[in-house]
């Protein structure tokens, strides 16, 4: 069985596994030849001397890429490769360790997952059950006017000081009569605030905040991206809840969650890449893809590597894409286009029992901190941090300043972890100059020591608190921005590499914010072989508000599927 390049069926839904049963005839030029040690297939007939050549390169061990590599695999369909410029797989959803041995996710990361096949995929490689798994339910909370309001803030304004409340009511109620006469529907994401949520719990809350999470101001944003994601207000619940003093709290789609037990979000994608053949998989920066020839399919890689493609499954990130093809001008980082931010991870781990009870995360809109969200690690799983009987040294103490001399030396924990996200980009400076730190803490960004001051501000620590472990990453690509351009060129980006093929997916693959969550970029990429290999429509592309209403079944991994 072989893929016919030629006939490939065009705009087929993909509602059942069957479509992707569809046995195609072999074109006599796409027959495997002789393969080399990679399991790519060396240069023949019209290929140049040297370059190999492969049938599916997908470039990327992200969720996108691990999906795809797994439908290509789960489908019986040889001749792929996967190439990642980074050690091991995961992209943005890895884990990283500390030397002192507390784990960090790249920022926080939720399981919510929309799709059976997500599901099954990940169970497959973590395990089943709550050997594996710790099930959560959030408690999270907004840190706002020196006390904690239960998230969702637009639910829970009771908690509010009294002139607050009002302001916050007046606005709900004049954007109720607002909205009932609104001829046109909202043009931007700052728009759409003041229709659903009025002036008050707008200039309280939600925009400070969002400007604090997407580094760009409100009406610089699209508002066709929040479907689920924003909570809107129901106007009568909320004034009751004000007159009751009432909290509520669970709403929106990860009110539960689970996190793996041990290693953190990168385990399950590492778990991924071992249910995957070894020799379809390479690593590391040597496999860096520097160019790609859009009219050859050949892309080249750092070492100088050439490597023909029939079809490239990338998840580079769109702008780069539009560069390497000849389309520099829809790459400009500016909210008329591609915009994005970039995001700090700053970790911190600390000697004691967390003081926090169960909390999960917590938003913090307001300019007493640098970060929007926080994550208590630790009460994710008991193996976020080192085990309580390892001795560690404090390297400084909770406000950054030298250890005394009673609290020297190596000591047992208990520890306990908070990991925060700060935002960057070309709108919202971060100052990143180098700082000694107190103790032996050592010379880190400024963001860190802001961020440190900042858990102090918002009573996460205390001065008197011992920081025995300090982490922090850059992330450049951090969120795909919903831009109020953005949309027009995805319109003419994604068709123009289609054209080449080139199917650009995944998180900055094919920018979208509003499906680009991990159980969405999986599938992205599942969805893109099934396109290539059958023409089968891609939903969670073409269609995020369908995908993001319902849990979607019609795809499975432990289905066996033959091409
Ligand atoms: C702060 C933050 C919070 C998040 N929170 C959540 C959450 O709560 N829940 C959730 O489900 N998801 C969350 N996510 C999203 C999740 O991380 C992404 O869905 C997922 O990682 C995207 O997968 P991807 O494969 O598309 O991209 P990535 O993970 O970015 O992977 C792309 C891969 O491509 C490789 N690559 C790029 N360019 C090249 C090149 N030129 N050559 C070779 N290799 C290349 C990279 O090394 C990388 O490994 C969050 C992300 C961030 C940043």
């Amino acid at each position: 069985d072989w893929l016919c390049w030629g006939a490939r069926e065009q705009n087929k839904i993909s509602e059942s596994e069957d479509l992707i049963r569809i046995r195609i005839t072999c074109h006599p030029q796409s027959r495997p030849t002789a393969r080399d040690k990679r399991g790519t297939r060396a240069a023949m007939g019209g290929g140049a001397e040297g370059v190999e050549e492969v049938g599916v390169l997908v470039v990327g061990a992200g969720p996108t890429g691990l999906g795809a590599a797994t439908r290509l695999n789960q489908l019986g369909y040889e001749d792929w490769l996967l190439i990642d410029k980074f050690d091991e797989p995961g992209g943005l959803a890895c884990t990283d360790i500390t030397p002192e041995g507390f784990l960090f996710d790249m920022g926080g990361h939720v399981i919510f997952s929309h799709y059976q096949y997500f599901d099954e995929l990940i169970d497959s490689a973590v395990g089943v059950g709550d050997e594996h798994w710790n099930t959560m339910q959030r408690i999270s909370y907004v840190w706002i006017k020196n006390r904690w309001v239960a998230y969702p803030f637009q639910n829970n304004i009771s908690a509010l000081p009294k002139e607050d409340q009002i302001t916050c009511l007046e606005g709900l109620v004049e954007a109720k009569v607002r909205c009932a006469t609104a001829q046109e529907k909202p043009k931007n994401f700052d728009e759409w605030i003041l229709r659903v949520m009025g002036d008050g719990i707008a200039d309280i809350f939600m925009r400070p905040y969002n400007y604090k999470v997407w580094a760009v101001p409100t009406p610089d944003m699209q508002c066709a991206w929040l479907g689920e994601r924003v909570a809107t207000v129901n106007v009568s619940k909320a004034i009751a809840n004000v007159l009751h003093n009432r909290e509520e709290g669970n709403w929106g789609p990860n009110a539960i969650f689970r996190f793996p037990k041990e290693g953190g979000t990168g385990a399950i994608w590492k778990g991924v890449g071992r249910l995957l053949p070894k020799d379809k998989q390479q690593y590391g920066p040597k496999m860096e893809v520097v160019a790609v020839d859009k009219d050859d399919q050949v892309i080249t890689l750092k070492d100088g590597r050439k490597i023909r493609y029939k079809a490239l499954l990338s998840t580079i990130p769109l702008d780069i894409m539009c560069k390497f093809t000849g389309k520099p001008e829809l790459a400009a980082n500016t909210t008329d286009g591609l915009f994005h931010s970039s995001s700090h991870i700053i970790g911190l781990g600390i000697r004691g029992k967390c003081p926090h009870g169960l909390k999960c995360w917590l938003y913090f809109p307001e300019d007493d901190c640098p970060f929007y969200r926080v994550t208590i690690f630790s009460n994710y799983a008991e193996k976020n941090c080192p085990e309580g009987s390892k001795k560690l040294p404090t390297l400084c103490m909770g406000d950054g300043s030298d250890v005394p001399d009673n609290l020297k030396g190596d000591r047992e924990g208990p520890w306990w972890s908070l990991m925060f996200e700060v935002s960057e980009s070309e709108k919202k400076f971060v100052n990143q100059d180098m700082v000694k730190l107190g103790g032996t803490a050592g010379t880190w960004s400024d963001v860190v020591r802001d961020t440190i001051m900042g858990a102090i501000n918002t009573k996460l620590t205390d001065a008197g608190c011992e920081i025995v472990s300090i982490y922090h990453r850059r992330l450049f690509y951090g969120y795909p921005t919903p831009s109020v351009g953005r949309n027009n060129v995805l319109d003419e980006a994604l068709p123009h590499l289609r054209k080449h093929n080139i199917w650009n997916r995944g998180r900055f693959g094919s920018w979208k914010y509003e499906v680009a969550n991990q159980d969405h970029s999986c599938m992205l990429g599942v969805e893109a072989v099934d396109n290539i290999l059958t023409g089968a429509r891609e939903m969670t592309l073409e269609y995020p508000d369908i995908v993001n209403k319902k849990k979607n079944h019609e795809l499975l991994y432990m289905k066996k599927g033959t091409v």
